[in-house]
């Protein structure tokens, strides 16, 4: 017995947590998961595909959408516009699929207020140290201040911790364990008996009850 519409996952973790990777690999390893495609004015960066990695929109379009109440959620960060467009998350939860948001705290907070439900997941880094080092290791020339800038940020998400439901830290090559973490929750959350609420009363249905109980 288990819940037969999707489970909403909201995915939060700071850059360096690895959160991409481990849904990467999560979504090598199950076909009952959809990752939700979100709206951004930001530009694409190179190699990004319209409809694939975002939904790339102006900045009146995303306020169009907003006040037509197309998105879930929806956050500014560094400037830009980010949200989640409501309808497909609803179609695939309906349809039985699991659907994952992957998006910043104050998204995942507030779709958390509106869909109690919802399962927030933290991906975290194991230690300061290795956020560091991941952080500097990507070998892109970032000057120091946009590292500083980037750890200053993994504080204040980490700091919301406590608001999430569940925490998966992503040690270094533990991409298969995190991926499996995360597969376990949901699991674990379809047979929440909240979540399975119409089972007593199918259960005790007349048309299943044998003749003289009642
Ligand atoms: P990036 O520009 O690097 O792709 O994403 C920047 C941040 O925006 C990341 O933390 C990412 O998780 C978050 N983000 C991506 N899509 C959404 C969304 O639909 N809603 C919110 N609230 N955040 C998002």
């Amino acid at each position: 017995m288990s819940e037969k519409r999707g489970i909403l996952i909201v995915i939060s973790g700071p850059s360096g947590s690895g959160k991409g990777t481990v849904l990467k690999r999560l979504m090598e390893k199950r076909d009952d998961f959809k990752l939700s495609i979100s709206a951004t004015t930001r530009s694409p960066r190179e190699g990004e595909v319209n409809g694939v990695n975002y939904y790339f929109v102006s900045r009146e379009d995303f306020e169009n959408r907003i006040k037509s109440d197309m998105m879930l959620e929806y956050a500014e960060y560094c400037e830009n516009y980010y949200g989640t467009p409501k309808k497909e998350v609803v179609d695939c939860l309906n349809a039985g699929q699991n659907v994952i948001l992957e998006i910043e705290v104050k998204g995942a907070l507030q779709v958390k207020k509106k869909y109690p439900d919802a399962v927030l997941c933290m991906i975290a880094p194991p230690d300061y140290p290795t956020l560091e080092a991941r952080l500097r290791g990507r070998g892109d020339n970032v000057p120091e201040a946009v590292i500083r800038e980037r750890l200053d940020t993994a504080k204040y998400e980490l700091s919301h911790i406590g608001e999430y439901d569940y925490i998966v830290v992503n040690g270094n090559d533990m991409i298969d364990e995190a991926a499996d973490e995360i597969i376990g929750i949901v699991d674990a959350e379809k047979h929440r008996s909240t979540r399975c609420n119409t089972f007593v009363d199918d259960f005790f249905s007349a048309e299943k009850l044998p003749c003289g109980v009642n």
